[in-house]
C-alpha cells in the first residue's frame, strides 16, 4: 500500500466512523484497516501533526482541513461503488468492500465524467449522497422508537451488517418495521436482529 492510499484510506475510516458513531477510534480502524494497533496508533499522530486530526481522550475527530481532504475521498468511493455496482456487478452487500482498490485509481478530475457516464446517480448503493456535503435528514435506528419506517442508508458499510440487511431484502428505500425490546430487530422480508452498535450504523425517516 502506498502513502496516498494509506491516507485516502485512513481518512475515510475516520469519517464513516464519525458518520455513523459520532468519533472514531483507534481499535475500530486497527479491526477495518487489518493493521495492528500500534501501526494505527503512530500513523494517527502522524496524521495530528499534519492537523487532520484531533483527538477528545480515546475520541479521532477529522479537523476542518482533514474533512476538506476527506470529501474528494468518500466521493470518489461512493462513485466506485456505484461503477461495482453497476458495471461489475458486484452484490450489493460486497460493493463497499470490493471497491477498495478502484476507488483510489480514478484521477478527481475525471469523477464528473464517470457520474455522468454512470446516469448522475445521488447516492451510492448504501444510500449515502455522492456529494459528502448533502445532509440528509434521518436518524439512526438505536435512537427511533419502535415503528414503521423507510431505510434511509447504511453510513457504516461493513460486509455483516449489509449481509444482515440484504437476507431480509431491507435496502435504501425499504419500509420496514422496528421492533425494540431485549434485542433491536428490524422486519422486512422476514426479520433479523442488530446490535446496538450496528443500530447506530443504519439510518432511516
Ligand atoms: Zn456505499
Amino acid at each position: 500500500m502506498n502513502f496516498k492510499n494509506n491516507l485516502e484510506d485512513y481518512l475515510k475510516e475516520i469519517y464513516n466512523n464519525i458518520d455513523a458513531f459520532g468519533s472514531a477510534n483507534e481499535s475500530m480502524i486497527s479491526k477495518r484497516l487489518k493493521v495492528s494497533m500500534p501501526t494505527v496508533s503512530e500513523y494517527i499522530d502522524k496524521l495530528r501533526n499534519r492537523g487532520l486530526v484531533k483527538s477528545i481522550g480515546r475520541d479521532i475527530l477529522l479537523t476542518d482541513k482533514g474533512l476538506k481532504l476527506a470529501y474528494p475521498v468518500i466521493k470518489r468511493h461512493r462513485v466506485a461503488e456505484v461503477m461495482a455496482l453497476k458495471i461489475f456487478e458486484v452484490p450489493w452487500e460486497e460493493t463497499d468492500s470490493e471497491v477498495m482498490d478502484l476507488e483510489h485509481a480514478i484521477n478527481d478530475k475525471y469523477v464528473p465524467y464517470v457520474i455522468k457516464n454512470l446516469g448522475n446517480p445521488e447516492k451510492c448503493p448504501h444510500g449515502n449522497p455522492i456529494d459528502p456535503n448533502e445532509k440528509i435528514n434521518d436518524k439512526s435506528i438505536f435512537s427511533v422508537e419502535s415503528g414503521n419506517y423507510k431505510i434511509s442508508r447504511i453510513t457504516y458499510e461493513d460486509i455483516s451488517i449489509l449481509k444482515k440487511l440484504v437476507e431480509i431484502n431491507a435496502l435504501p428505500g425499504s419500509e420496514v418495521r422496528i421492533e425494540k425490546n431485549d434485542t433491536i430487530n428490524i422486519i422486512c422480508h422476514g426479520y433479523v436482529s442488530i446490535s446496538p452498535k450496528e443500530a447506530m450504523a443504519i439510518k432511516v425517516f
